[in-house]
């Protein structure tokens, strides 16, 4: 898809985007730069680090590109450390690291990979947050990611799905918590195919059945998701706290 002309909303803003150096974090991590910000990229691997951040600078984009494996309290303190030594302030966080482990039902589910959803996926949240709250100023914005199976888990995503409800729970508590000095929204992706969903789309049969379900007549992008978590970022959505976008391409969702 082509890209659509950016403006430049976060000048002068430092924001930090967990699980960002491929799919819709890189995206994330992408617009951001291109609108002006100081963007702060991790993953667990620093290759991949090295690599997303070669990608941003190569596109003139300032950044700082730091190892966080995000449940790992170390790191997570380190992302926000290195970026106040760097930059001096947090303007913008986006939690956007999940995984989804097994497509065993519920109740057949190992502990060890329940707590693993847990722990990355609503967890990790929570105590990145807790790093960074400190530091957000008035005007600062928080944005997480949930799922379109967040309204409905099904059969195959269904703990995955869960936690991803957890997370609209999260973003209404802590909207509420953090308010008024930060707005706390949540982006809910349908499907982009990434490394992430590729089990679905790789497969044609799967992918068209997708596509159907989608009025727009199309899968997501990773650009699409971006697009998204920049509007409930900037001031463009100064009065807006607490909600979750649904950007599906019309797949059914909720009210
Ligand atoms: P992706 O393309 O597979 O990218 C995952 C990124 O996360 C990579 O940069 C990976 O790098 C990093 N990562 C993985 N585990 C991490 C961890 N524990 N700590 C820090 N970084 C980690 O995934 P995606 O599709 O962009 O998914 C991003 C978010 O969108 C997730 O929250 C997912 O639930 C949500 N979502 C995606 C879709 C979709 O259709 N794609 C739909 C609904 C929701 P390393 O390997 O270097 O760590």
């Amino acid at each position: 898809m082509e890209r659509t002309k950016v403006g430049k909303r976060f000048i002068g803003k430092v924001a930090i985007v967990t699980a960002s150096t491929q799919g819709i974090g890189f995206s994330i991590a992408e617009r951001f730069g291109l609108e002006g910000a100081s963007v702060v990229i991790s993953s667990r691997k620093q290759q991949n680090v090295d690599k997303a951040a070669d990608k941003l600078s190569a596109k003139g984009i300032e950044l700082l590109a730091v190892v966080c494996h995000v449940s790992n309290a170390a790191q997570r303190k380190n992302l926000v450390d290195k970026t106040l030594e760097k930059y001096g302030q947090i303007d913008v966080v986006v939690s956007n690291a999940a995984v989804h482990p097994s497509a065993d039902p519920i109740l057949q589910t190992q502990e060890s990979i329940l707590d693993k959803l847990w722990e990355i996926n609503v967890k990790s949240i929570v105590l990145l947050l807790k790093d960074a709250a400190p530091h957000l100023k008035k005007g600062s914005s928080v944005v997480l990611i949930s799922s379109l199976v967040a309204y409905n888990p099904p059969p195959t995503m269904a703990m995955y799905g869960v936690t991803k409800t957890a997370v609209l729970g999260l973003t209404k508590a802590l909207a509420s918590e953090m308010a008024p000095n930060t707005r706390v929204n949540c982006v809910v992706p349908g499907i982009a195919p990434t490394h992430f969903v590729a089990n679905y789309t790789s497969n044609d049969a799967t992918r068209e059945e997708l596509e159907r379900k989608a009025l727009i007549g199309r899968l997501g992008t990773a650009e699409d998701m971006a697009a998204a978590t920049s509007f409930l970022a900037s001031d463009d959505a100064s009065y807006i706290t607490g909600e979750n976008l649904v950007v599906s391409g019309g797949m059914p969702s909720r009210l």
